[in-house]
């Protein structure tokens, strides 16, 4: 038995802490004895029954730690080894979209934490090909949230032809926000406007080496940023939750520039059509990032290029966690400590 995170019979966006049995290991799955997971947003939709009812699964995707066991077919993994549990869990490997370094738009994907058990447990199943290493220079804690937000804006960024010396428009300065700013400077070489609603965040945003801020809520804020980056921002990746946020980010692109879609707000964009076809803007969404991109935001997280704000606490206090992340009173993340070496 393992005590786990598990969406409630009524799906009442809560989880019960309770002992589960987890089944046998398959021939190409490992079984990993968590270290720490994250709680993200998704996972309060998945306890809330947004995706679809799934009562009894073990949530959690943003999941650190050691292998324990191996399937008999597996020889990609050893004991011991640290891997990462991410909501790209698997895929079938074999068709158009797996082939081409599309995975994750893969039509046969699993997702943990939701359409299979997750990481929000003392112990978690995985399919070996698709755990993904975590460095061991890599703080494991630090690693938690990489596996999710920290993969995301990268990919986001890298959808978006970020350029060294060219500018990025970041939309919203929260905990995607933030990261998005620390890899478009450390690891892209780009600078960056970051535009939000709020004063205190657009401040914190500026102290961390933002290179210039906006309010979006000001009158001229697309003129403040076509004049401040002399002419448009070559891409905007959209992590606001708020979906005229995405009308503006397409006002404030150059010519050839891109839009970036990553935050899910309900609702449709507008997208003024003499702008697209006149600029010829591009609108690409993104969505989490393939294997190769999460070890790649790993060696950056390593590298020290890249670090999500984290703190630890106990799985028992994980109802009152998310009731303080319902009420936006979380900066950054909070992330479940299965090592028992909780102070
Ligand atoms: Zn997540
Ligand atoms: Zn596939």
């Amino acid at each position: 038995m393992v005590k786990a995170a598990v969406v409630r019979p009524d799906s009442d966006g809560y989880v019960d802490v309770k002992d589960v049995e987890l089944r046998p290991i398959k021939d190409n799955e490992a079984l990993v004895k968590v270290e720490y997971c994250g709680l993200c947003h998704t996972d309060l939709h998945v306890a809330s029954g947004d995706f679809g009812k799934v009562p009894g699964r073990i949530i959690g995707h943003e999941g650190v730690g050691r292998v324990t066991q191996l399937g008999k077919d597996v020889d990609n993994l050893k004991i011991g080894d640290r891997v990462s549990i991410a909501w790209f869990y698997s895929a079938d490997g074999t068709c158009k979209y797996c082939v081409t370094g599309n995975e994750t738009l893969c039509r046969n994907v699993k997702n943990a934490g939701f359409t299979v058990d997750g990481a929000m447990a003392e112990e978690c199943i995985v399919d070996a090909k698709y755990a993904v290493k975590v460095p061991e220079e890599l703080d494991p804690v630090q690693a938690t949230s990489l596996t999710c937000a920290g993969v995301t804006t990268y990919k986001a960024l890298k959808e978006g032809d970020t350029k060294p010396g060219e500018w990025v428009e970041v939309v919203g300065a929260g905990g995607l926000g933030n990261l998005a700013v620390q890899l478009a400077k450390n690891v892209f070489g780009a600078k960056v406007v970051v535009t939000d609603g709020d004063p205190k965040k657009l401040q914190a945003a500026k102290d961390n080496g933002t290179d210039l801020v906006v309010n979006r809520h000001d009158d001229d804020a697309t003129e403040q940023i076509i004049k401040g980056t002399n002419g448009g921002v070559h891409d905007a990746i959209v992590t606001a939750v708020s979906a005229p946020a995405f009308t503006n980010a397409v006002n404030s692109l150059e010519p050839n520039g891109t839009l970036v879609a990553v935050a899910l707000p309900k609702g449709d964009m507008a997208l003024n059509i003499d702008k697209t076809v006149l600029d010829g803007i591009k609108v690409a969404g993104s969505l989490v990032g393939t294997r190769q991109d999460l070890r790649e935001t790993f060696d950056f997280g390593a590298a020290g290029d890249l670090k999500p704000i984290v703190r630890t606490d106990k799985l028992e206090n994980i109802n009152k966690v998310i009731d303080e992340m319902k009420a936006g009173k979380i900066v950054g993340r909070v992330v479940f400590d299965f090592t028992g070496n909780e102070k």
